[in-house]
């Protein structure tokens, strides 16, 4: 049987950095992925010369772990920053208003009423009052009034969680904004001015960046880039895994009997478990099952994303980040993202591909509506949105996901249940660890993060030397 250090199960992002840093700490070690190809929501594929996203389209030049490993496999020269200005709007009274980008421009453009503006300016003059109980709704209607919680707060919210903005935590779901009130600061300043991580001590060489990233075939590429770089034999495709047994000297890992393409066992002496939650609670299910009832309990949410593409002959598609559209406003789409305007060859010469979000916590039932149907709101909300756009030409290319689990939603408590959820893990089993978007936040580079960190609690305390005897 084959034996390693330590085995991974889930070929996501949060797997492969696990798995990276495994490898990195000259660790043996094998991934087991359930699917055909790795890379879980972070997946992209060519199709009639449009980019098509299945999951995440960029992520934060702040995302420090991220670019550790676009610099370790080898992908620096396939960065994509996006062009700028890279503007965002808010959908409100069926039109398009521009978000500000810095402090100077809070001031103009319409996307808050003079009155809604003047209370958002006094923002840094109410004091602190944060709680942990607080919903990001209490903390944004404290903190900026009631306006631009609706129009700003709201909107973000969905366009992270795909949430309910009275049900997630302030200090779960948004732990920076919460902690900048907590230290006494201006949570709309810090947001808009606060300088790129830069604490942790591992990417202290990497330069610092601003704005929004991808690569040139897509977020997809990354996870392909680490799972080519670990060694040839670490990384097992069509391979889920249906129980994970103590043994004495470690796990064993049973692949599916009938799924898997490799069925051969694994005995690993740690294993990390970068699942999505729900999944991850069934694995646990029979060896730990306080912290599977935990895992089980976090709610995840459906998403649709559908792809729109199409000819722009009058060069009239809207350019800018995307629109963010609040509930209420008539819209059954959650936002569109414009990535033909943002990033390079995302569509054919001529062309342009935008994105609509449907479902999420207050619209499930979006997710199931036609793919016809899907796209015809994408494209009314579109060309109510931007007047310009409704002269676009109807779309030649329709591509919808559907999300069954796509984010989990960091409701109040939450990190403070997933605290304890691995407190109580690693207390009965010190070689089994967790990682995953349900942890330390949902981004694509928090996913990764998790994973990283995973292996290195792991092996706290432990040379890799000890590991290997
Ligand atoms: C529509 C959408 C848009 C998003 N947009 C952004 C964005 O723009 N920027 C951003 O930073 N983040 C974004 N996110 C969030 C981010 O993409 C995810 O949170 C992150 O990719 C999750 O990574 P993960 O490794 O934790 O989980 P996953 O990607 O879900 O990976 C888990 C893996 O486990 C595998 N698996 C399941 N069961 C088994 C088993 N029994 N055995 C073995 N393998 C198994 C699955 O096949 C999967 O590959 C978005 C998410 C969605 C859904």
């Amino acid at each position: 049987m084959r034996t390693c250090d330590v085995a991974i199960v889930g070929g996501g992002i949060a797997g492969l950095a696990a798995a990276w840093r495994a490898h990195q700490l000259g660790l043996s070690c094998v991934l087991f992925e359930a699917a055909r190809v790795v890379g879980g929501k972070m997946r992209s594929e060519r199709k009639d010369g449009y980019l098509i996203e299945h999951g995440p389209n960029s992520f934060l030049g702040s995302a420090t772990a991220l670019w550790r490993l676009v610099e370790d496999t080898g992908m620096a020269g396939q960065v994509l920053s996006a062009r700028k200005p890279a503007w965002r709007y808010v959908y409100r009274d069926r039109q398009a208003r521009r978000l500000p980008l810095d402090p100077v421009s809070l001031l103009g453009g319409d996307y808050l009423s003079a009155s809604g503006k003047l209370r958002l300016l006094c923002e840094p003059l109410v004091p602190g009052g944060a709680t942990s109980t607080d919903t990001a709704w209490q903390f944004a209607e404290r903190r900026v009034g009631r306006e631009a919680a609706r129009y700003l707060m709201t909107p973000f919210v969905s366009g992270v969680y795909a949430g309910d903005v009275h049900q997630l935590g302030a200090r779960d779901a948004f732990p920076k904004l919460w902690n900048w009130e907590r230290a006494g600061g201006s949570a709309t300043l810090g947001a808009l001015l606060s300088p790129p991580e830069s604490t942790d001590p591992e990417v202290a060489d990497l330069p610092q960046r601003r704005g929004m990233f991808s690569f040139r075939d897509g977020l997809g590429a990354l996870p392909q880039a680490i799972a080519g770089a670990l060694p040839a034999d670490c990384v097992r495709t069509g391979t889920p895994i249906a129980a994970l047994e103590p043994r004495v000297d470690g796990w064993l890992l049973s692949p599916h009997p009938t799924l898997a393409v490799d069925k051969a066992a694994v005995l690993a002496r740690h294993v990390v478990v970068a699942l999505p939650n729900h999944p991850a609670a069934d694995l646990l299910a029979p060896i730990a099952p306080q912290v599977s009832r935990a895992l089980a309990q976090v709610q995840t949410v459906r998403v649709a994303v559908v792809h729109v593409g199409g000819p722009d002959p009058d060069a009239v598609a809207p350019r800018g980040f995307g629109v963010l559209i609040p509930p209420g406003e008539g819209q059954r789409a959650l936002g569109i993202l414009f990535p033909s305007s943002v990033f390079d060859d995302r569509a054919p010469a001529g062309h342009c591909l935008h994105t609509g979000f449907f479902g999420g916590a207050c619209d499930p039932e979006a997710v199931d509506l036609p793919d016809d149907v899907l796209a015809d709101l994408v494209v009314s909300a579109r060309g109510s949105a931007f007047a310009d756009a409704a002269r676009l030409p109807n779309p030649t290319m329709v591509h919808v996901i559907r999300w069954r689990q796509a984010i989990p939603q960091y409701v109040v408590g939450h990190r403070a249940r997933m605290a304890t959820a691995r407190h109580d893990l690693s207390a009965q089993w010190p070689n089994l660890a967790l990682a995953g978007s349900h942890l330390d936040g949902v981004s694509v580079a928090d996913s990764a993060s998790s994973g990283a960190r995973a292996v290195d609690a792991l092996v706290t305390g432990q040379r890799a030397g000890e590991v290997h005897a």
